[in-house]
């Protein structure tokens, strides 16, 4: 790495997303050399001002091992008792390898619900770069013993884009078992040709994606959301292979491995951010082809008299999503009105809410600055 080099690496920080597959041996244990290997090449590089988050996946699968659980089928709750198991040995592998290095680590386990309210974002924001402020490196995992399917992210790889989001991070380096995204499955076909470089969001590249492996919940299609999700803040993605000597290094080093996924469009304020990474909406507002087109064409507010039907039950200040007639999601937003106001006023325009509902709180259904368009 030259000088230049270097010296722009001052206070970038880099999100390692670190999954089952790759971290246990097919569901026998953490593999800790592996793990050391990869807090070895974070230490160097943290020698060069770069910032680490890891987001690790592995608990479940540790915790399987560690009860003896491997070949076993296990229900819900027996899964959220191992994930509490297998986060002790996760967080002792992390914790012992940096140690080594003199540096300290710090656990936060998060839950979709934890990122969904305004103020609780805002808190996990502050700890977290507090800690990157410390020199801490977080380590990050779902809070699996407690989520419940309404509040869970549901893999990793779409937590560790909110954490991109979160920390505004510059790149998220997605490690797995795979050399990166192929055009088609390389396990079917022997001639499947690696991605080189893509843009993240491009619709083309999730036809390549395929279902995802058995011990982690993620597939490439899940990868290509997180990088999707990642570049609202600016954050190009890189997906390759963690079995790959050096492999952190080498991306330092600006050596091509694995698929770069740039990011096409410049990122969005911190709290459009916010409203993007929303993957539960407490709504739908289905708009009409010109409500469609004033967002899209001039990120206008959204007026009542553009909504043509409401779906499902929100209060005042809840997130919903606005899709066209096809059900295609065009935006998202704070909602001014709840779900009963809502159906009332629809369709009409905005001098009439008095009249049809004896008062008026705003002229918006939601109000620009409220609303992300997608
Ligand atoms: N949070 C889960 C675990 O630590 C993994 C989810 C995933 O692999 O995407 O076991």
């Amino acid at each position: 790495m030259t000088q230049a080099e270097s010296a722009d690496n001052g206070n970038r920080c880099w999100v390692v997303k670190l999954g089952s597959a790759l971290l246990t041996d097919d569901g026998c244990g953490l593999r800790t050399e592996a793990i050391a290997d990869w807090v070895a090449q974070m230490a160097q590089l943290r020698t060069r001002g770069l910032r680490f988050i890891i987001v690790s996946s592995g608990a479940i699968a540790e915790g399987r091992a560690r009860l003896g659980w491997n070949l076993r089928r296990v229900s819900l709750h027996e899964q959220q008792a191992a994930a509490a198991v297998g986060q002790m040995g996760l967080i002792q592998a992390y914790e012992s390898a940096f140690q080594g290095y003199g540096i300290h680590t710090a656990q936060i386990l998060l839950t979709h619900d934890d990122v969904a309210d305004r103020k609780r974002y805002l808190n996990a924001r502050s700890a977290l770069r507090t800690l990157l402020e410390l020199g801490v490196v977080p380590i990050i995992n779902e809070n699996d013993s407690v989520a419940t399917d309404e509040i869970r992210f549901g893999d990793n790889d779409s937590l560790a884009g909110l954490v991109a989001n979160l920390a505004e991070a510059d790149r998220l380096i997605i490690l797995t078992d795979q050399p990166g995204l192929y055009d088609r499955d390389p396990r079917e076909f022997p001639d499947a040709r690696l991605i080189r470089t893509g843009q993240a969001g491009d619709p083309s590249l999730l036809e390549c994606a395929g279902p995802g492996g058995t011990l982690g919940r993620g597939g490439m299609l899940t990868k290509l959301k997180a990088a999707e999700t990642a570049a609202k803040s600016g954050t190009e993605t890189v997906i390759c292979s963690g079995l790959e000597a050096g492999v952190l290094l080498k991306i330092a080093a600006g050596e091509q491995t694995g698929t770069l996924l740039g990011v096409a469009r410049s990122p969005l304020a911190a709290r459009k951010q916010w409203l993007a990474g929303h993957n539960r909406p407490a709504g739908v507002l289905v708009l009409d082809d010109g409500a469609c087109k004033v967002l899209a064409e001039r990120g206008s507010s959204l007026l009542a008299v553009g909504v043509v039907s409401v779906q499902g039950e929100f209060n005042r200040g809840e997130i919903v999503s606005c899709t066209d007639r096809d059900g295609k999601e065009v935006a998202r937003g704070l909602v001014n009105y709840d779900a009963g106001e809502t159906r009332r006023i629809m369709g009409k325009s905005s001098d009439r809410i008095e009249e049809l509902l004896g008062y008026v709180d705003d002229e918006e259904l939601i109000h620009r600055d409220n609303m992300v368009v997608l």
